[in-house]
């Protein structure tokens, strides 16, 4: 159970949201443990949170040093299940959104807590959006009905845990000297993950040539906007040991990503204009794969059905994250031995993880064999 000496806060449901007020720092801000009195057997309690980023991490569109995230517990009959909110700020959900979000969530009407499917699309028809925060609610129930199970996800879904794939590393974009440093650093993981979408791509993959031949992934994250200039660059990375291009061009530019992928030598995998189960039918004539994330899909459940969806039109399926701690990263990688590429490494990039649960051990992810999502509290 999550005690804070300093500053435990219980509301009623109804305050919930209001509690937190603008202009407290981060350090007052991440105090704040919001528990919601149920009527029945069920204790729901949130607390916002900010993880510290080893490195300031540069993407196309922006760079940050923190992530805003949003820990639950869910207590049924004294067994915890936990869960997590991540919310990067390009992505438009916030502490307050989700907050806001989660004063709304209420579990008192549900005899059977294991009844996912009604529970779930319950808390789907609350508002529409608020991915991360429906995902916060998706983990926590996952993790604490396997526990009431009494088995991780990887035995409940039927998945043999020795088939989880090798996780990508992402090499943020920096000078040369700074990338070949990052490289070294990274020596332990098998395959590298690079971002590019700016000016300088060709010479950061030639600058990380320049010190390994490991098999590198390429996120573009919508950088390129000609498709004659992304599939010139995908031709000369495909020179390059690269294995495939994450959302090469903008998610607007359907019929562009569609040429692309057409004649594109390597697969093209859709992020940023994949979202929901919905979205993959979609997908389908535009990609060649998916990247699924837990913040986008609205948790664990909704993901195993976009990777059986996916699965059944042919296409190739990555698991994503974004920076969380080992609670997102361990319910996600839950789901890992039935895709094709991981990039699990969120819970490596922080400095102030929470929970212990999946590892990485010579880049390969390995699930431990604790209940549920698999964690413990550090
Ligand atoms: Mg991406």
């Amino acid at each position: 159970m999550v005690q804070n000496r300093r500053d435990f806060l219980k509301t009623s449901g109804l305050l919930a949201g209001s509690v937190i007020l603008p202009g407290f720092t981060n350090k007052l801000f991440d105090e704040k443990i919001i528990e919601k009195k149920m009527s029945g057997k069920i204790k729901f309690r949130y607390r916002p949170y900010t993880l510290e980023l080893k490195h300031v991490f540069t993407v196309a569109t922006n760079s940050r040093s923190t992530t805003p995230i949003v820990l639950t517990e869910i207590e049924y009959d004294g067994i915890i299940g936990y869960g997590e909110a991540s919310m990067p700020p390009y992505l438009g959900e916030s502490h307050q959104t989700v907050l806001d979000f989660l004063s709304k969530v209420n579990f008192d009407k549900y005899e059977n807590i294991f009844e996912l499917e009604t529970i779930l699309s319950d808390i789907d028809s609350i508002a529409p959006g608020n991915p991360a925060a429906k995902a916060s609610i998706d983990i926590a129930l996952h993790d604490l009905i396997g526990k009431l199970m009494n088995q991780p996800w990887y035995n409940i879904w039927g998945l043999n845990k020795e088939k989880t794939p090798y996780t990508s590393f992402t090499i943020g974009i920096d000078k040369p000297d700074v990338v070949r440093k990052k490289v070294k650093e990274a020596e332990e993981y098998k395959i590298l993950k690079v971002k590019l979408g700016r000016d300088n791509d060709k010479e950061m993959i030639e600058t990380i040539r320049s010190v390994t031949d490991k098999p590198i992934t390429v996120d573009a994250n919508q950088g390129w906007t000609d498709k004659q200039f992304a599939l010139d660059m995908i031709h000369w990375l495909n020179e390059k040991n690269v294995l495939f291009v994450e959302q090469p061009m903008p998610k607007t530019q359907i019929e562009d990503l569609q040429w692309l992928t057409q004649h594109s030598p390597l697969p093209t995998i859709g992020d940023e204009s994949v979202q929901r189960l919905s979205d993959v039918i979609k997908a389908k004539e535009i990609f060649s794969g998916i990247n699924i994330k837990l913040m986008k899909s609205t948790g664990m459940r909704e993901a195993y059905k976009m990777i059986m969806l996916a699965r059944a039109l042919g296409m190739k399926v990555m698991l994503g994250c974004m920076t969380e701690t080992s609670c997102a990263i361990s319910a996600a990688a839950q789901l890992s031995p039935l895709v094709d590429w991981a990039d699990l490494d969120g819970a490596l990039l922080i400095n102030n993880d929470v929970y212990e649960g999946t590892k990485i051990i010579d880049g390969k992810v390995v699930l431990s064999s604790l209940a549920g999502i698999g964690i413990r509290k550090i």
